[in-house]
């Protein structure tokens, strides 16, 4: 058996051949890409349910690539995190992203405490200088840390036991939201959730599409915002396609939501002509 492995591994295979070379191509342009500074940052409203009003918004990269156009996160992020590239990528999108903050924060139609929220690969949290960077970016975009978000996964946790707690803790003393991303669809236990500082859940997409398939028990939505509710933070849904969905959520008291109802993610100069519309639903 042993030797039939090895005869194996040397039969040349076209196509893995193929997926090597492509991603060895990916990964040299993905470094150009990053010294060139070909990246963009959109931005998706997040809706206050209690309100109808804007509450903040979610800034989402995107790769502006001189030949493929615009390239969306799942094509590019997965070979960045493999690099180690996303680091470098993901500082720059919280530097963007908190400017841009300090930037609609000077327009009147803009509201007083409207909220940033950035996605943090679990790479970064294994840099000895994130807390650093993140001062840093403070300092220089002079934003009300209290307006930033940090979205994490389960993954962030699972990957980094040692040293997390610390980290999270040092977010929190600067008044720093943290927002657990895709709520449920991890593996960590809800007790082990607990024991970390988070403000709040962003229940996942899958689950908001199911709740519509699930009318009568709409699904696992309810459960997943009285876990929310029973430990004291607040139930973010992503995903909201339809003004069905939109009604459920709100007869759920669910607190914020997201989705393509609302509207698609944005370039930054759209977004303020949206704050100006000042819009309600
Ligand atoms: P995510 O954080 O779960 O972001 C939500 C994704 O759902 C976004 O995809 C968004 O455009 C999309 N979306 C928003 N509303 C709707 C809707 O109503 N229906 C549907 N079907 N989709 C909706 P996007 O922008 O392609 O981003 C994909 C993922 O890439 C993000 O998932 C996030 O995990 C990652 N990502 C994006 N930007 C960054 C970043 O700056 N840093 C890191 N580390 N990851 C990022
Ligand atoms: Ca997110
Ligand atoms: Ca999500
Ligand atoms: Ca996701």
């Amino acid at each position: 058996a042993k030797a039939q492995g090895r005869a194996r591994y040397h039969v040349f295979d076209p196509v893995m051949y193929q997926e090597a070379i492509q991603l060895l191509e990916l990964e040299n342009d993905l470094r150009r890409a990053v010294e060139r500074q070909e990246f963009i940052v959109y931005y998706q409203p997040i809706i206050s349910l209690a309100t109808g009003n804007i509450s903040g918004f979610e800034a989402l990269v995107r790769w502006q690539h001189p030949i493929r156009g615009l390239v969306c996160p799942v094509d590019f992020i997965p070979v960045a995190e493999e690099t180690g590239l996303i680091n470098v990528i993901n500082i720059w999108v919280l530097h963007t992203a908190c400017h841009q903050l300090s930037i609609w924060q000077q327009h009147p139609a803009t509201p007083k405490n409207l909220t940033i929220s950035v996605n943090l690969s679990a790479r970064l949290f294994s840099q000895p200088d994130f807390i650093a960077k993140i001062d840093q970016i403070i300092d220089e975009t002079k934003i009300n840390p209290a307006n930033l978000e940090l979205e994490i996964t389960e993954s962030v946790i699972m990957e980094n036991t040692n040293g997390i707690k610390t980290i999270l803790q040092q977010l929190k003393q600067r008044n720093i939201k943290l927002i657990m991303d895709d709520f449920g669809t991890g593996y960590s236990s809800l007790s082990y959730l607990y024991s970390f500082p988070l403000n709040a859940l962003k229940i996942d997409k899958s689950f908001v599409k199911r709740m519509q398939e699930n009318q009568e028990n709409m699904g696992l939505v309810p459960a997943m915002i009285g876990i929310a509710d029973s430990m004291g933070m607040t139930a973010i849904a992503e995903g909201v396609e339809t003004k069905e969905q939109l009604a459920q959520l709100r007869s759920l008291n669910c607190n914020f939501a997201q989705g393509y109802l609302f509207s698609r993610p944005l370039e930054q100069q759209l977004v303020l002509k949206l704050l100006a519309a000042a819009p309600q639903w």
